[in-house]
């Protein structure tokens, strides 16, 4: 028996993918959705039915927000029955946060949302976009006896399929652009496209339900020896900062100082939360190891394990957005919600 197309919804949210050239100024700029339709024929003879739709500004995503991601969830809830599937496209710089942040957002997710971009524009005849796109879409289609096969957030690039919230953008002009430092890739393109069950995340349960994002209280500080904490006075002190993330050296050590430690300590002590994870591109955080790790353990903060910053900064705003008690967030950050961290 031939099984039913599915239906995709292709979600146009900006990024080089769909800019064009100015010929006056010679800068980048984004252009209509039906434009990247025109240039990639191809998505009209598979056998998937494809619709589209924009979010109101699409912007290099350098420029997107959290009312951005608010509108990207928004969009995908409001057609989660009738589609079988989405492919956001997106800018290629920020790509992973929004998708952290979507991983954290769809709670009771049971249907693909694929990220995908390009490093260059589909007008561009050596674009890779039209392989990004085209492989999406088959990804967002693909079935496993009538249900979906994925049922996550990922980020579809350079014919590897990446958790949304493990990923991280890497390189700036390869069309590798990216990677999954901590965790293996979801699905790999070759001659077929093979996917990896046994690492997808547990499926949900539930209706789909959006828990938006209404916080921006979180700061990020990345460690460099010599630094002067004076300059971060600001940052402690200003009201409104409810959470700060530590990128720390390896395994979570930190260059702690008099005035660090009093800043850190006063900060918690007042109801904030600090999360130490690892500028190192792979690898995790153990506060146990070395003692000016462990110094900051005992002074309150947690560790973020193996998470990348994308996902540290956007689960740390999802978790202030959803609770306003200081111990469930502190819990819930060491907690696995959606694949984000090994423990
Ligand atoms: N600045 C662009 C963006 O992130 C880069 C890209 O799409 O690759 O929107």
């Amino acid at each position: 028996m031939e099984r039913a197309r599915k239906h995709i919804l292709i979600v146009y949210t900006g990024g080089t993918i769909g800019m064009i050239k100015d010929p006056i100024t010679g800068l980048l700029s984004n252009v209509d959705f039906n434009l990247i339709a025109d240039h990639v024929p191809e998505i009209r003879r598979l056998n998937i039915d494809i619709d589209s739709v924009s979010i109101s500004q699409p912007t290099d995503s350098a420029l997107m927000t959290i009312d951005h991601w608010n509108e990207i969830a928004q969009t995908i809830f409001e057609n989660y029955t009738r589609y079988d599937g989405f492919v956001v496209l997106h800018g290629t710089d920020t790509m992973a946060y929004t998708a952290s942040a979507l991983s954290f957002m769809l709670k009771g997710l049971r249907k693909p949302v694929v990220f995908t971009g390009s490093q260059l524009p589909i007008g561009i005849i050596r674009t890779d976009g039209k392989e990004n796109l085209i492989t999406s879409l088959e990804i967002a289609a693909a079935d496993n006896s009538g249900e979906a096969l994925i049922k996550e957030v990922t980020v579809y690039f350079d014919y590897k399929l990446y958790r949304g919230n493990r990923s991280t953008k890497d390189s700036a002009s390869e069309f590798e652009a990216f990677k999954s430092p901590n965790f293996l890739e979801l699905a790999s393109a070759g001659v077929e496209i093979t996917f990896y069950p046994e690492r997808f995340i547990p499926e949900s349960t539930g209706d789909l339900e959006v828990q938006f994002i209404n916080s921006e209280e979180v700061a990020l500080i990345r460690m460099f020896p010599g630094m002067n904490w004076s300059h971060y006075d600001s940052v402690f002190q200003y009201p409104k900062t409810k959470a700060i993330v530590l990128e720390t050296f390896g395994a979570g050590n930190a260059l702690l100082t008099e005035l660090g430690r009093n800043y850190i300590a006063d900060f918690i002590s007042k109801g904030g939360v600090v999360l130490n994870i690892t500028q190192c591109s792979s690898g995790s955080v153990d506060q146990t190891k070395y003692k000016s790790a462990e110094e900051l353990m005992n002074l309150g903060v947690v560790g973020g394990g193996d998470m990348t910053t994308e996902a540290a900064v956007t689960k740390l705003l999802y978790l202030l957005s959803k609770e306003d008690n200081r111990d469930a967030i502190v819990r819930l950050l060491s907690e696995n919600l959606k694949g984000e961290i090994t423990n």
